[in-house]
């Protein structure tokens, strides 16, 4: 693609980065075909092609930024199925972390829209303020239709109870079961703790019988991702500058082989950690090594090998309809690999068909752009549906919730299955079932 940019613009690293991403878009097209939101609203303007054509005026100045274009760009989930199918390697998840800060910079949205954003920002990044936020709308819920239309869908999604805060996610040592392997940090991140604890439990279960030694580290918190995708960068850059110093601390005095993350939509933001605060001199090199040591879960148990399971655990819910987060499949390019976990701990992993289309989860997506979220999981639960599964397991909190608030089967976290297969508890879902 064609550029115009003057080489004062090209003097803001970001543009220089963009103006780079936009010179690798041939225009072809392929891209489109796999783009859920043009998929469903047959806009051009609505798909990847369209959207960088948007973003390349936006930041050139040829085009204000209008209404109309943060409408199309807010409208993308960041799910990368694009940059699956993209023949040219075009990095679209930056050039669209841009046009997102971007716009935060450059328009003003309606009070509404910046309160929300600024609530969901806030909120969603502090356990303690998510759990008493869901205690609140629990109450609310049974009236969530009387909210006004922007509170609605965050009351309606929410959980009828809250489970009190898990001792795991505290910072502290778990020791290996056995002889050490390896020595690793979690990650407890934020809203998966509050919404579903049991799933770093069993991760911690799963990884300290696998031989690790899991920290928790002082300091360590939300990866930054919400604030990231709703382009407030200060707070997403503050976030993971906190992560990296209290994980560079563990390095140091008692060394780290891994940062293990289970919620896929953090681990493309950790791993992205070195890009994010390239320009830092302060952090470029930490923030780099920092993101070399970041791994899904799943990766880290194929790399020690799955225990055999326990004899006669898995004997019933086998069917397992896998649904790969688009943040594992698109984001970090990891799908084969928990499928394998699952087929060793004595399921049947099933593809869903049109596996590759985002569930509408997307972060804060399914309560900023609802209909869109709303119509895109329902596409997903039907999917589901054709491949009669006893169950639904994915490696991403978003997705769960999603799938969760429209289906009848339970859905659970693949390290719940692999922690039962190998000797922990049933999974709570599929007990309560
Ligand atoms: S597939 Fe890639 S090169 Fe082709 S239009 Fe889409 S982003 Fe551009
Ligand atoms: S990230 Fe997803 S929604 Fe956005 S343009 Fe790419 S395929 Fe479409």
């Amino acid at each position: 693609m064609r550029t115009d940019f003057t080489l004062a613009q090209l003097a803001d690293p970001d543009t220089a980065e963009s103006e780079k991403i936009l010179r690798t878009c041939t225009h072809c097209g392929f891209c489109t075909a796999t783009c859920p939101t043009y998929i469903l609203l047959g806009d051009e303007l609505d798909s990847p092609r369209g959207r960088i054509y948007l973003i390349k005026d936006m930041i050139a100045g040829v085009e204000e930024v209008t209404a109309d274009t943060v409408k199309h760009i807010d409208r993308c989930l960041s799910c990368l199925s694009c940059m699956t199918t993209c023949p040219s390697g075009v990095n679209y998840m930056h050039l669209v972390d841009h046009a997102r800060r971007w716009i935060e910079k450059n328009h003003r949205r309606t009070w509404d829209e910046r309160g929300l954003r600024l609530i969901l920002a806030q909120v969603l990044s502090r356990p303690w303020l998510f759990r008493l936020s869901l205690w609140f709308a629990a109450i609310l819920k049974p009236w969530a239709r009387f909210l006004p239309d922007r509170l609605a869908p965050s009351c309606a999604l929410a959980p009828d109870s809250v489970a009190p805060a898990s001792q795991t996610d505290r910072p502290g040592l778990h020791r290996p079961v056995g002889e050490r392997r390896m020595r690793v940090a979690l990650l407890t991140g934020c809203a998966q703790q509050v919404l579903a604890p049991e799933i770093n439990e069993a991760t911690i279960r799963l990884l300290t019988r696998h031989g690790c030694e899991v920290v928790v580290a002082q300091g360590a918190g939300c990866c930054g991702s919400l604030a990231h995708h709703l382009g407030q960068e200060r707070q997403a850059l503050g976030l993971a500058r906190a992560n990296i110093d209290a994980w560079e601390r563990e390095r140091l005095a008692s060394g780290l082989d891994a940062i293990v993350i289970n919620a896929s939509g953090c681990g493309t933001t950790v791993k992205d950690y070195g890009f994010m605060l390239r320009s830092e001199p302060a952090y470029a090199e930490k923030a780099a090594r920092i993101a070399s040591l970041a791994r899904d879960v799943t990766e880290v148990i194929a790399s020690l090998g799955l225990r055999q399971p326990v004899a006669g655990v898995v004997t019933a819910k086998r069917r397992v309809a896998y649904h790969s987060a688009c943040s594992m499949q698109h984001g970090q390019r990891l799908h084969a690999g928990p499928k394998e976990l699952l087929e060793a701990g004595g399921f049947e992993p099933i593809d869903v068909p049109e596996g590759h289309l985002c569930c509408g989860s997307a972060g804060t997506y399914n309560l900023l752009q609802p209909e869109i979220a709303t119509a895109l999981r329902d596409r997903k639960l039907a999917n589901i549906a054709k491949i009669r599964p006893d169950l639904v397991a994915t490696g991403n909190i978003g997705c769960i919730t999603q799938l969760a608030s429209g289906c009848d089967l339970p859905v659970v976290h693949t390290v719940e299955l692999l922690d039962w297969a190998t000797g922990g508890p049933e999974p709570r879902t599929l007990a309560a079932g």
